[in-house]
């Protein structure tokens, strides 16, 4: 039997970057994941950190400061699993040219004859080149991230507090940080409304050399240590069908049927930015993304619904009650909704948290648990 500080559950990028920064901190930490360390998403990730350019607005701000937060310490931790060579974004219907160029990033407007003058391989595309971009190795930089820590292969079914520690199996942890992704949240948060959307990446040879990552809807890298390059990823979201993550995406009925469609978006949107010669397909990688509907991800103590209005019904009908006098899950976090960026979100997102459950630093409001809870409290 084991007592630790800490019990994290998940061992994605959101959970092991808060392993990191609870361990420096000299906290004791379990991590547990059913699957293995990024056995969700995060190891199907491309894994691309790049700017988000566009005029300053609160999501951009989000993911920009994340970013300058995120690389330097991926840098630092790991460099070898680490490629900063920029990246050339092309406008598309998403992100036109207005919305590329107007922006504090700093960039560089490479048009076809500078592109042709680099390699003979690109199209007739022109873009716009910003420094501050990766990719990296995602699976090599969970396991780092969570070094220090014990890592415990375990399928949660339920969450068991008594005496004040939460227990699973030979397990007891004072604290909880469910960092599940798309799994079943481990208790109810109903104001957190988890969307999965689903993906494929695809990693190739080829004898064409990338000098940066490209991205238009979808993002070439560059070389990597092994020669290949990776290319992701699709989108697909199951409006129509209520899907749940009852298996990994490996087994999921939705990939065996439509794996070689998306092979070949991917291979065609690449080929529409670069030729790339001797192409062969050496591995395949599916995931799905957790997001919310605002996109923005989400941390803090959950609160618990159901006893908090029942306490204070008079919420609904636009009370203010201040965030102290909710009922909250004892000593239970979250972190989540990390959506298409990942790794770019997730060390910045994880000393936050860490910053608020240990010092009682505040959580901004747009990312936080309470913004959720107020906004669905308000509404039923
Ligand atoms: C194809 C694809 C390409 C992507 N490309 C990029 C990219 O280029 N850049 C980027 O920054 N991001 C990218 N992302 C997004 C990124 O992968 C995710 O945002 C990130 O991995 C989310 O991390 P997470 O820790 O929240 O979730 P996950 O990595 O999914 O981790 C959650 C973990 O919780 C575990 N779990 C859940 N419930 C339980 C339970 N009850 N018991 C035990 N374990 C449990 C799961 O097994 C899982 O491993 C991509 C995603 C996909 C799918």
């Amino acid at each position: 039997m084991k007592t630790y500080d800490f019990l994290i559950i998940g061992a994605g990028s959101a959970g092991c970057s808060a392993a990191y920064f609870l361990n420096k901190e000299g906290k004791s930490v379990a991590i547990i994941d059913r699957e293995g360390i990024a056995g969700g998403a995060s190891g199907a990730a491309g894994a691309f950190l790049s700017p988000l350019p566009g005029q300053k607005n609160p999501y951009n701000s989000l993911v920009n400061d994340a970013l300058n937060f995120s690389l330097p310490i991926y840098e630092k931790l790991l460099p070898q699993a680490v490629d900063k060579r920029g990246v050339l974004r092309v406008a598309n219907s998403n992100f036109d040219e207005d919305k590329l160029s107007q922006n504090s990033i700093k960039y560089d407007y490479f048009e076809s004859e500078k592109l042709h003058s680099i390699s003979k391989n690109f199209r007739d595309i022109e873009g716009y080149f910003y420094e501050n971009a990766a990719v990296i190795e995602p699976i090599q930089i969970c396991n780092k991230l969570i070094e220090g820590c014990d890592f415990y292969k375990i399928d949660v079914e339920k969450l068991i507090f008594e005496n004040g520690l939460y227990m699973l199996e030979n397990i007891r942890a004072k604290n909880v940080i469910l960092s599940q992704g798309v799994g079943t949240s481990l208790v109810e948060i109903p104001y957190m409304k988890i969307a999965p959307i689903f993906g494929l990446r695809i990693d190739v040879k080829t004898t064409t050399k990338v000098p940066f990552n490209v991205h238009k809807s979808i993002s070439i890298s560059t070389n990597k240590q092994d020669g290949t390059i990776s290319i992701g990823a699709t989108h697909e979201r199951h409006e129509n069908e209520k899907i749940e993550c009852l298996t990994t995406c490996d087994k999921c009925s939705f990939y065996v049927n439509s794996e070689d469609e998306q092979i070949k978006t991917l291979l065609s949107q690449a080929d529409e930015l670069m030729k790339l010669d001797d192409l062969k397909v050496v591995k395949i990688y599916k995931g799905a993304r957790a997001t919310i509907k605002s996109y923005f991800p989400v941390i803090g103590q959950a609160v618990d619904y159901t006893s908090t209005l029942k306490k204070h019904p008079s919420i609904k009908n636009g009370t203010k009650i201040p965030p102290e006098s909710l009922d909250y899950f004892v000593n239970l976090h979250v972190i989540n909704a990390l959506g298409s960026r990942g790794f770019v979100f997730g060390p910045y997102l994880a000393k936050i948290l860490t910053q608020n459950i240990l010092y009682s630093e505040p959580i901004p409001q747009e990312i936080s648990t309470l913004k959720l809870f107020y906004k669905m409290a308000r509404k039923s």
